[in-house]
């Protein structure tokens, strides 16, 4: 039997980032990325990288490495 990979996506309070981008660093599957729009507090922050075709996953595996380094606590990950 094929088993399925996890599946994850994650929601990001883009006004709440600060920007540090530690999220970037330790998402093993780079879906994360930087937005090129300032929020409120004048940071450009995380941005996650989702694919509009729904039969494809971003590649993200709900892993959590992002939520749990992000200092703010501003990352949600939502898993399959
Ligand atoms: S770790 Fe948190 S505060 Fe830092 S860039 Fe990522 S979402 Fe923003
Ligand atoms: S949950 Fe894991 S795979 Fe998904 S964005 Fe966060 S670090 Fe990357």
């Amino acid at each position: 039997m094929v088993k399925k990979a996890k599946k994850g996506k994650i929601i990001i309070d883009s006004e709440l980032c600060k920007g540090c981008y530690l999220c970037i660093s330790v998402c093993p599957n780079e879906v994360i990325t930087v937005s090129d729009e300032l929020n409120q507090k004048g940071y450009y922050p995380a941005e996650f990288i989702e694919t509009n075709d729904k039969k494809k996953n971003s590649g993200c595996t709900g892993c959590a490495m992002c939520a749990i380094i992000c200092p703010d606590v501003v990352i949600e990950v939502y898993r399959e």
